[in-house]
Formats: structure tokens, C-alpha cells, sequence
């Protein structure tokens, strides 16, 4: 039997993973502020969670899984490096939309799990949103006062990070560096806070101004800090010491470290055995931000023609904690991929091809299963994985065996391979002229301009492949 490897963040390293009460593992993953759509950098971070639990439970493992929203608390300061200034981003959107904060979380609730489902994301246990966990939070923050690791200043309660390496002796920020936490990290900082490494628990409302989500405390009416929610929810469901932690890797120098220091103040014990951090997602080569118009959504893939399960390919072709380049183009090969997959894989379902099975085969198709799972279990390499995958679909083992591999293998995987079936579908009559008048203008030897029509009738969702048997188009609506 292969054993899991993960690395993880808090020694650095890649270690073999031995739940603390087996066969029974507890995962959080960070998930996300409900104020606009995820885009498909997020979402890489939600796949790597889904791979995880996908493999922890291919090997056996019993998981529980939890995953919150952030409805509340998480202020635009973060993208600065000061979490604890700025807006709240739920309210920033309300304004926007002329909406309540209320409305602004159930709307993008609502579409992230559309999108989730669309990605064939494995559901958490518990979805658990910050705003139904208030008393929790306070609960903690209590804990926290009572431990004497707390300050009041103008604007809320803040967690000491000084007193609390003094009174439990543990080190604040073991996740990431602390020369990336100091205070030169940081753009703007509160100066009433004793230390620029100090963040909020409870944020006091604004006197000036009534916001619609703001709670009475003991300390004064407001609402929680944002890291303050990830603490008290994991450590619900999942108990004070836990198995894994999972998120993107901008996470790693504020917000976990934050986490670990508010959990293990409250409670003396160790909070997280393996913290698993996703590498972020870049476009054309950049950084995807709204502001550079490189910010795409699941949305924005299906108008394009392709689906989420392409994307979801695409995903795969990368290891989770190394850099991963999205283009159009590769999009496009991902698709083509797994249509070429799923192709395979119908024809391995239909062909009866099995007499008995030699010795030799028989070893080739136990070859596969294994190095499928030492692939996943190598830290998740799941571009080793799709390839064994295609291996095994490419060799000469009976069509039986080849169905039967893609579809355990899909049980990490989650490209619905089970789901296969030759897809029907009308050609509407304006992808129908323009495929005559590509037709045309091929014959006539005017390829650039067919190549532009070709174009044209891919974005209306349709793709022409030149087969020697002619020509063959495929939908992905
Ligand atoms: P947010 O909604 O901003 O709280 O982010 C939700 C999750 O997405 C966090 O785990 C982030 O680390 C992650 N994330 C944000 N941007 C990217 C990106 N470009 N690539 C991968 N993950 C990302
Ligand atoms: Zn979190």
C-alpha cells in the first residue's frame, strides 16, 4: 500500500500523512468572501481542497469536511497587507448593487455553489457562514481576554501577539516568515495598535454610520475581524486539534498565522497538524486582478463555449503547490483533452472487447491502479495521475479493465467520466451558414479568412475538428 505524502507548510516539507485519530480526518478549507463572483483563481484553490479530500478518501480515509463564507468582517485593507483596515468588502459591494450586506452574501452564496457544483466540487459537510457563527466567535474572544492576550483601542479588541508568545511560549507566525510580517510588509498600519503584527477580533462600528450586519458584544456593538471566524468555526466541527488546513497561498503570511495564534491562545494545544497552501493561479503570465481586466469567472468560460469540467482538466495539468499560467489556448487543449478522454472512455464502455485476461495483462492493468495511486499520493501530482490515465486508456488491456480504471481513477479526479454518453445536439441554423461559408471559403483557398469564420463559430460555442472522415462538430452547451 502507498502511503500519502503532503507537503506541509508548517514544517515546509513533504510528510507522510498520519491522521491523528484514524481512519477518521478533519479538514477546513478557507473559502470565500461572498462579494462578487470567484473567479477561476479561487476556484483552482477550492479544486486543490476537492483533490485532497478526493484522495483521502480514495485511500480509505473517513473525512469530515468543512468550508465556510465570509460574510462579514473582511475589509479591502487586506489587499494591502493590513486586514484590519479599509472597508468591509460586503458592505463596499452593497453600495455598489444598492443592495443590503445581507442580500450581497445571499446572492454570491447562491452563485459559488452554482459554479461549485458545475466543477464537480465535493460538498463540504458543513458550510458554515461567519454571520450564523457570531456567539462563537465571541465565545473565543472571551477565551482570549480571560487568557490575557487582548487589547481594547479605539476602533475594537486586538488579539497581543507579544503577550501571547510570552504566555504560552509558542512562536506568532511559524507558517510563514516573520521578516514577510513585519511592519514594512505592510502599506498602511494602524498606529494604535502596540504591534503592526496585532489584528482585530472585533471591529467596533462606525458611530457615523449604521451598517447592516453589526452585533452587540460585551466590548461595544460591531462585528468580528475577519480571522477570528476561521478559529471559531474549524474548531466547532472539527474539535480544538485537527488533521489538515487547506488554502491559497496569500493566506500563508497573515490570515493562518493569525489563525493558529487566536486557536492555540485559547486553548494551550496544538490547532492544525498539516496546513496545505495552493499556489495562486496567474493569467497570460500576470496577476488576474479586476483592475487589470484579466479577472475571469466560470461564467466567462461558458460564454467562450468551453465547460467547467475543461477548466477543471486544465487544473489538473498542474501540481496544486507550483505555478500554473492560465491562457485561452490552453483552455482549448484541455477541452479538446478531455473530450478526446471522455471519447475514449464511451468507446472502452460500449467495445465488449474481454475474452479471458493473460497473466500479462493482467499485471499491465495492476501496473496502472498503482501508479495512479502513487501519483495522487505523491502530493497530489495530478499531471502524473491524468497521465497514467491516458496511459492505460492508449494500451492493449480489454476494454473492460480500461473502463473500469477511468472511472476509480475518477474518483479523484472528478471529470464525470461516469457520465459519459454520445452527445446530441442540433447545429442552430447560424452556426450552420457559417460552417458552409467556412466550407466555401476553404475551397476557394481563402484559409485566413475561413480560419476567422471558424473563429466566429467558436464562440458561439461550437467547435469544427477536420477529421479524414470529414468534417466534425462538437458543443460544449
Ligand atoms: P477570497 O474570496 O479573496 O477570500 O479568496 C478565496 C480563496 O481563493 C483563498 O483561499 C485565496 O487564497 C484563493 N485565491 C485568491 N486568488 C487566487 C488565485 N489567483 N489563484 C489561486 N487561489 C486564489
Ligand atoms: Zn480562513
Amino acid at each position: 500500500m502507498t502511503e500519502l505524502y503532503l507537503t506541509n507548510s508548517l514544517t515546509r516539507k513533504k510528510e507522510k500523512f498520519e491522521p491523528i485519530n484514524p481512519p477518521n480526518v478533519g479538514m477546513y478549507t478557507c473559502g470565500p468572501t461572498v462579494y462578487d463572483y470567484a473567479s477561476i483563481g479561487n476556484f483552482r484553490t477550492y479544486v486543490t481542497g476537492d483533490i485532497l479530500v478526493r484522495t483521502l478518501k480514495y485511500n480509505g480515509y473517513q473525512v469530515r469536511y468543512v468550508m465556510n463564507f465570509t460574510d462579514v468582517g473582511h475589509l479591502t485593507g487586506d489587499n494591502l497587507g493590513d486586514a484590519d483596515t479599509g472597508v468591509d468588502r460586503l458592505v463596499k459591494a452593497a453600495k455598489r448593487e444598492r443592495k443590503t450586506a445581507w442580500d450581497i452574501a445571499k446572492f454570491y452564496t447562491e452563485a459559488f455553489l452554482k459554479d461549485f457544483e458545475k466543477l464537480n466540487l465535493t460538498k463540504a459537510d458543513t458550510f458554515a457562514k461567519a454571520t450564523d457563527h457570531i456567539k462563537d466567535q465571541m465565545d473565543l474572544i472571551k477565551k482570549l481576554e480571560e487568557n490575557g492576550i487582548t487589547y481594547k483601542i479605539p476602533d475594537g479588541i486586538y488579539f497581543d501577539t507579544i503577550e501571547f508568545e510570552k504566555s504560552t511560549g509558542k512562536k506568532y507566525g511559524e507558517l510563514s516568515t516573520l521578516d514577510q510580517i513585519k511592519e514594512g510588509a505592510r502599506v498602511k498600519v494602524n498606529k494604535a495598535k502596540k504591534n503592526p503584527r496585532d489584528f482585530a477580533l472585533w471591529k467596533f462600528s462606525d458611530p457615523s454610520e449604521k451598517r447592516d450586519m453589526e452585533w452587540d458584544s460585551p466590548w461595544g456593538v460591531g462585528f468580528p475581524g475577519w480571522h477570528i471566524e476561521c478559529s471559531a468555526m474549524s474548531m466547532k466541527y472539527l474539535g480544538e486539534t485537527f488533521d489538515i488546513h487547506a488554502g491559497g497561498e496569500d493566506l500563508r503570511s497573515t490570515h493562518h498565522p493569525n489563525e493558529i495564534a487566536q486557536s492555540e491562545g485559547a486553548t494551550g494545544k496544538k490547532f492544525v497538524k498539516y496546513w496545505i497552501h495552493g499556489a495562486f493561479l496567474k493569467v497570460d503570465g500576470k496577476r488576474m486582478g479586476k483592475s487589470l481586466g484579466n479577472f475571469y469567472t466560470i461564467t466567462d468560460i461558458e460564454k467562450k463555449g468551453y465547460g467547467a469540467l475543461a477548466l477543471r482538466y486544465f487544473y489538473l495539468t498542474g501540481k496544486y503547490n507550483e505555478p500554473l499560467n492560465f491562457t485561452w489556448d490552453s483552455l482549448k487543449s484541455s477541452q479538446q483533452a478531455l473530450d478526446k478522454l471522455n471519447e475514449q472512455v464511451l468507446a472502452a464502455k460500449t467495445q465488449n472487447t474481454r475474452t479471458s485476461l493473460s497473466e500479462e495483462k493482467r499485471k499491465k492493468v495492476d501496473g496502472f491502479s498503482s501508479r495512479f495511486l502513487e501519483a495522487v499520493n505523491d502530493d497530489l501530482n495530478t499531471p502524473r495521475a491524468l497521465a497514467v490515465l491516458w496511459d492505460a486508456m492508449k494500451s492493449n488491456i480489454p476494454s473492460e479493465d480500461k473502463y473500469d480504471l477511468a472511472l476509480s481513477f475518477d474518483e479523484v479526479l472528478g471529470l464525470k467520466l461516469s457520465e459519459v454518453q454520445e452527445i446530441k445536439f442540433e447545429i442552430p441554423e447560424e452556426v450552420g451558414k457559417l460552417i458552409s461559408k467556412r466550407e466555401k471559403l476553404r475551397k476557394e483557398g481563402k484559409f485566413d479568412e475561413a480560419d476567422n469564420v471558424r473563429k466566429n463559430i467558436e464562440e458561439k460555442g461550437f467547435l469544427l475538428e477536420d477529421t479524414p472522415e470529414g468534417l466534425r462538430v462538437k458543443t460544449f452547451k
